[in-house]
């Protein structure tokens, strides 16, 4: 069955104390209405933020409670398809973001697409890359703002969260209570000026449960790549946890030996940020999965890497 979830039903805490909006089993197909990361307040070009209000901001449609999903259970998140608006917003703000000293005034610009591409000025046209910045399920204790990631997802601005990616989370409390929010139709690694293309939408998705495994989580599947995720405010911190987040895999899920997982971590796993402007700063660690197919593990089909 085909479930939708429309926008007008949003938290801006994911918190197990949250009322889900309704109840399904795992075996249907969801359709995500989403708003804009402000709560789509600005529709007009040059917008002046200082009207804005910010306390609504990063809206997350949800959360929805899964009948079968238990504490401990691995939730696994497949993005089938992700449509946005026709225009999205972009902004470079003297606020925030890492260059915002250079400013001395805010810019809020709508963005039109066409062809598949942002027109960014007269003359500068950029490729879409459609993802999820919001995503994830209800924390164990305190509820987290949907402005901050952590270990239960949240505003975790990852470009590689798109369509035909899964992205996988553990269950912290019965029914999981998951919701997403925050589309970007385009979005560089950092999100330095603070924002991607912020932009309404439809996502559906399907989720698969997997029970009675550890795995480290957040983490996504994009094509032959796996993605340990780690927020935390510092940068340091955050690269160190996502890197060990990798070798707890391979080492406990894939069972390599621990000097081998650490070689091959350094030649064929990849460092990077997804953003440093969150209350959190995400890093992921990328593992390239095909040279490992040859193990002989049930992993790979039990999470369908
Ligand atoms: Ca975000
Ligand atoms: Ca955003």
């Amino acid at each position: 069955m085909n479930i939708k979830i429309t926008k007008d039903n949003y938290i801006h805490k994911m918190d197990k104390k949250n009322k889900p909006v309704l109840e399904a089993s795992v075996n249907n197909i969801f359709e995500f209405e989403t708003s804009d990361c402000f709560h789509d307040q600005i529709k007009v070009d040059n917008y002046t933020l200082e009207k804005l209000d910010s306390s609504t901001t990063n809206p997350t449609t949800g959360p929805i409670y899964i009948k079968e999903a238990k504490v401990g259970d691995i939730l696994a998140v497949k993005i089938e398809k992700i449509e946005i608006d026709q225009y999205g917003v972009l902004v470079s703000s003297n606020l925030f973001g890492t260059l915002k000293e250079k400013l001395s005034k805010s810019e809020a610009k709508l963005i039109k697409f066409e062809d598949g591409k942002a027109k960014i000025s007269e003359n500068i046209y950029i490729n879409l890359n459609p993802m999820i910045g919001v995503i994830g399920v209800a924390p164990t204790n305190e509820g987290i703002s949907c402005d901050t990631p952590d270990y239960h997802g949240g505003n975790m601005d990852t470009k590689e969260i798109k369509s035909g990616s899964t992205v996988y989370f553990r269950v912290n409390v019965d029914g999981a209570l998951f919701g997403l929010g925050d589309l970007h139709a385009a979005m560089g690694d950092g999100e330095v000026s603070g924002t991607g293309i912020e932009v309404a939408g439809n996502v559906t998705l399907s989720f698969k449960l997997i029970k009675g495994q550890k795995f480290p989580t957040p983490a996504v599947k994009v094509e032959d790549n796996l993605i340990f995720l780690y927020s935390d405010k510092s940068l340091d911190v955050a690269a160190d946890k996502a890197t060990e987040q990798c070798y707890n895999f391979l080492t406990q899920n894939l069972n390599l030996d621990k000097n081998l997982a650490i070689r091959y971590m350094s030649v064929s796993g990849n460092l990077g940020i997804s953003q440093i402007v969150d209350p959190k700063k995400t890093v992921k660690f990328t593992l390239d999965l095909k040279p490992l197919r040859n193990l002989d593990s049930i992993v790979f089909k039990e999470f369908n890497l």
